[in-house]
């Protein structure tokens, strides 16, 4: 199904924006979180989940924004994934090396080292560089900005607003002992805002070139509206968020993850603790299928790199919500 509004004109187009973006999680990083094999191969996400996405994302006119871990840009699947999504003008965007749990707690040569490998693999694939990160566990500081903005990033996309990294540490650690070194976010995000802002980085260089953009969340109640909470609290609450969005400027960004859609059995060693996969692969399509439809008929959805495309970006994003960033100490290392 394609979106019911005229899209044939952009300019003409005055539905807010909304970016839908893919954290490309290999089972490999779930198998580590919950301490439990996953009985599947490292190329399964590349074949199977990830061209599932594809085609629903054709069938509807979308671009998306696929967050690659860097480790697995070495797989023939994966390289061969990159240039599919590429060619059918998807953005690909840095998700670190290698998904480290506890990035929040390395050294800056190590944080270093986690942005810049898969940087350079992805310029080397795609012919040009990309321009937006999220770290892995929701977490960004200024030793990870730094970097960013000397790599010439636009656009960074870790924080998650209001309560659901609370939530998330809760979860994981009740499942799983091998979670215990992992984080979560920050606790201040509590309190971060919903609305994408210029990141004013303290750094040697204090430049400020770099937007944040917050992974978007229920604007009444600020709890998580994607997909993996989707699966627990339904896709009305996640349809009545995105109606609250649709009256806020954006842009938005609304996050599903590659596991969302992977053919596993329902008895496979994942399914008892990651939350897509307790649910049928039919289900899952459904509930993918659904929230797209809810997200094209509400928004003009383009991709990340579009937006900075559109020329105007940074002058939208000098607002004071950048304030909340300069006060949030430490932006260091914990
Ligand atoms: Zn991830």
């Amino acid at each position: 199904m394609r979106s019911p509004s005229p899209t044939s004109d952009p300019a003409a187009d005055r539905r807010p924006l909304l970016h839908v973006h893919i954290d490309v999680d290999n089972l490999w990083i779930l198998e580590d979180e919950y301490g439990v094999g996953a009985a599947a191969g490292p190329d399964a996400i590349f074949d199977d989940a990830l061209p599932r996405f594809l085609a629903v994302f054709a069938a509807r006119g979308i671009r998306a924004t696929f967050f690659m871990v860097g480790r697995d840009l070495a797989l023939a699947s994966c390289r061969r994934f990159c240039e599919a999504a590429a060619r059918a003008g998807h953005e690909l965007a840095n998700h670190s090396e290698s998904h480290l749990p506890d990035l929040a707690r390395r050294s800056f040569a190590d944080k270093e080292r986690e942005i810049t490998l898969p940087h350079e693999a992805l310029t080397a694939l795609c012919g040009g560089a990309p321009i937006g990160f999220r770290a892995p566990g929701y977490y960004v500081d200024d030793e990870l900005l730094l970097v960013l903005e000397r790599l010439g990033y636009r656009y960074e996309s870790s924080v998650l607003p209001g309560p659901a990294c609370f939530l998330m540490n809760w979860y994981l650690k009740s499942k799983s002992a091998a979670a215990a070194g992992k984080t979560f976010g920050r606790s201040r995000y509590l309190v971060a805002p919903r609305r994408p802002c210029l990141l004013r980085a303290r750094t040697p260089e204090q430049r400020a070139s770099i937007v944040e953009l917050p992974i978007s969340v229920d604007p009444l109640t600020r709890l998580p509206i994607h997909s993996t909470f989707a699966y627990k609290f339904g896709t009305g609450m996640v349809v009545r968020a995105l109606d609250g969005l649709r009256r806020a400027a954006g842009p938005h960004v609304y996050l599903f993850h590659a596991v969302d859609l992977l053919d596993y059995p329902a008895h496979g060693p994942l399914a008892q603790s990651v939350i897509p996969l307790q649910r049928s692969l039919a289900a899952r399509l459904a509930l993918v299928q659904t929230l797209l439809d809810a997200i094209v008929a509400r928004f003009r959805v383009v991709t990340t790199r579009e937006l900075f495309a559109e020329g105007d970006a940074m002058q939208r994003f000098g607002s004071s919500a950048s304030r909340f960033y300069d006060r949030l100490p430490p932006l260091r290392p914990r």
